[in-house]
């Protein structure tokens, strides 16, 4: 089969990883617009759970991912400087650009070519050049948008905005932060993902960032104004930035996942809001489903058939999980009267996945306190 994908994010590299390990005779190649050293951001986040699908889909790029992760298994909530610990949740961090790095490799090994600096602009040249077009192009899709009459999509902008920087302060846990000043309230979403380095996402809701000005700030400006409000957790280190910008939640669904000899994969597929920190872990499974829909037959319209039939329940699962916890933190100002370990458990089961009885099992002392 010859194949081309667009995007060599995590679900277009490790679909291309995935079907040349099922058949070497595939012919793959992959197109990026980055260089193999680019990258956005800083740390990804998996669950115990995750990973033990990442070993089954391929060991010997689990091997290499295990061995570059930062695990915890607490997550804390900081708030009124207080710090409250719910332990028993297992999760693991690791730097983006070391797991594309990763996958690069492992894909290359296994014969995959991929073009970066390449990005495609003529989709219908390249669509008609394969058996299938991988539209692996993240969260901003040109595949998604040249073929919107097709693929229906459904994008919702959210009003909260969040940037996302890094920091030398380590926070040893999935860290959720709560600091109120004279124009609202803003939470941090950090976590350690690597010996030297943490995540750190700062929200807020439209009214604060109005209010705190930053329209009319620089870039060195935002990052001093938000170093401050945090300036008690960051311990004396500055926030780090990698042209971080403010941005608004996009979430994403399509109400046909192809058309023909097109399938979209990933973030142009499907989008969950980042404080469940699924959305490396979707796009990977998506390609481990899409790939074993591929196993028990050559057509393509069969597989792609078959993936979304199985997979949209599980995505719309995710989805319905994540909504929630988006719109936990969009009203979190409005629980800040809540005492620290109030708040911890209001946090902990606003998804409506976790209860009572899961926290308990967890972690009983935390119920104990509460
Ligand atoms: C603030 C924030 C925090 C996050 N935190 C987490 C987290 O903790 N855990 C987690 O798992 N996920 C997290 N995510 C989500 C994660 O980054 C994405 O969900 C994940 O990278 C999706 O993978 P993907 O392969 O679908 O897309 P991407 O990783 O976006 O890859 C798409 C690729 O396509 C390329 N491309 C696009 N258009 C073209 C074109 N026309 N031609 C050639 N190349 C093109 C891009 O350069 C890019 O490399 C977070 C996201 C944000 C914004």
């Amino acid at each position: 089969m010859k194949i081309n994908v667009i995007g060599g994010g995590p679900a277009g590299l490790y679909f291309a990883i995935l079907m040349k390990r099922a058949d070497k005779a595939h012919q793959i190649k992959i197109y990026e617009r980055n260089g193999p050293d680019d990258t956005f951001g800083w740390g990804v986040v998996f669950s115990g759970k995750t990973l033990a699908n990442l070993r089954n889909a391929d060991d010997v790029s689990h091997a290499e991912i295990t061995k570059e992760f930062e695990a915890w298994d607490n997550v804390d909530v900081v708030h009124r400087d207080a710090k409250i610990s719910i332990h028993g949740n297992s999760f693991s961090g690791i730097a983006r650009l070391q797991l594309l790095k990763i996958l690069q490799r492992r894909a290359e090994q296994l014969g995959v070519e991929i073009d970066f600096h390449t990005e495609i602009h003529d989709l219908e040249s390249l669509r008609s050049d394969c058996d299938l077009l991988l539209a692996a192009d993240g969260v901003n899709s040109t595949v998604r948008l040249r073929y919107a009459e097709q693929f229906q999509p459904r994008l919702d902008v959210r009003a909260n905005r969040y940037i996302w920087y890094g920091t030398h302060q380590l926070f040893h846990g999935l860290t959720l932060t709560f600091r109120e000043n004279s124009a609202g309230v803003f939470a941090a979403h950090s976590y350690k993902f690597s010996p030297t380095t943490s995540t750190f996402i700062v929200e807020c809701d439209p009214q604060t960032w109005a209010k705190a000005g930053f329209e009319q700030m620089s870039s060195e400006q935002t990052l001093d104004y938000v170093g401050e409000v945090f300036t008690q957790d960051l311990n004396g280190h500055r926030l780090l930035s990698n042209n971080s910008k403010w941005i608004n939640f996009l979430l994403v669904k399509n109400g046909n996942w192809f058309f023909e000899n097109v399938e979209l994969i990933g973030d142009a597929l499907h989008t969950a809001h980042f404080s469940i920190g699924s959305g490396t872990k979707l796009a990977m499974e998506d390609a481990i489903a899409l790939a074993e829909s591929f196993q028990p037959t050559t057509s393509v319209s069969d597989a792609l058939t078959h993936f979304e039939k199985t997979r949209r329940p599980v995505i719309e699962d995710y989805q319905a999980a994540a909504f929630e916890s988006m719109r936990w933190f969009e009203n979190a100002a409005q629980y800040m009267n809540l005492s620290p370990v109030e708040l911890a458990y209001v946090l902990m089961t606003r998804s409506g996945r976790v209860s009572y009885e899961d926290l308990k099992r967890r972690d009983p002392e935390f119920i104990r306190r509460l």
